[in-house]
């Protein structure tokens, strides 16, 4: 083959290596939702004000694309349950879960959504979120820094985007 066409055949090669992406659409749109979800605020004790904090210059969460808090569970992806869930409570977060359109995640952020935290004996509390709605992520601490939501998101993100994977991690197939 002539050099010259060989040479340029292989530069095509090279510009066709760095330009172009070959994906499925499902995994596009997967990785697409990790990098932005849409939280809805569900701040219901103190673990809340770690998650405002979160929102905060200081933490950057636009860096990561889920800055768009949402006061309205349709248009939200991702439930952030922050702080306590009393009996009394607990319907209603079950409603603005179902208010959310599919796909939607649920993160249990700090100790009392996680298991009842320091009130688990108490007859007005739920022992957990995860007793009323399905919980992708559980982030410990009482209350968790922002750095610790940061990373539940990142944990989040990592389950949306490899969904494969993960089924791989949990069920071995
Ligand atoms: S885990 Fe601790 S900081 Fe968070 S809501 Fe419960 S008592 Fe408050």
């Amino acid at each position: 083959m002539d050099v010259t066409l060989e040479k340029r055949l292989r530069d095509d090669e090279t510009l066709m290596d760095k330009n172009f992406l070959v994906t499925n659409l499902d995994s596009l749109l997967n990785w697409a939702r990790g990098h932005s979800f849409w939280p809805v605020t569900l701040g219901l004790a103190c673990c809340a004000i770690e998650m405002m904090a979160t929102g905060g210059p200081r933490y950057d969460i636009s860096r990561f694309g889920w800055e768009v808090f949402r006061a309205s569970p349709r248009q939200a992806d991702v439930m952030i349950v922050a702080g306590t869930c009393t009996r009394k409570m607990a319907p209603l977060l079950r409603r603005v879960y179902d208010q959310m359109p599919e796909p939607k995640w649920v993160i249990a952020m700090g100790s009392c959504a996680n298991a009842g935290g320091p009130f688990v004996d108490s007859y007005s509390m739920m022992a957990g979120v995860d007793k009323i709605v399905p919980v992708d992520v559980y982030i410990p601490g009482c209350p968790p820094r922002p750095e610790s939501l940061l990373y539940g998101l990142l944990q989040l993100q990592y389950k949306v985007s490899n969904p494969a994977k993960v089924r791989l991690m949990k069920h071995g197939k």
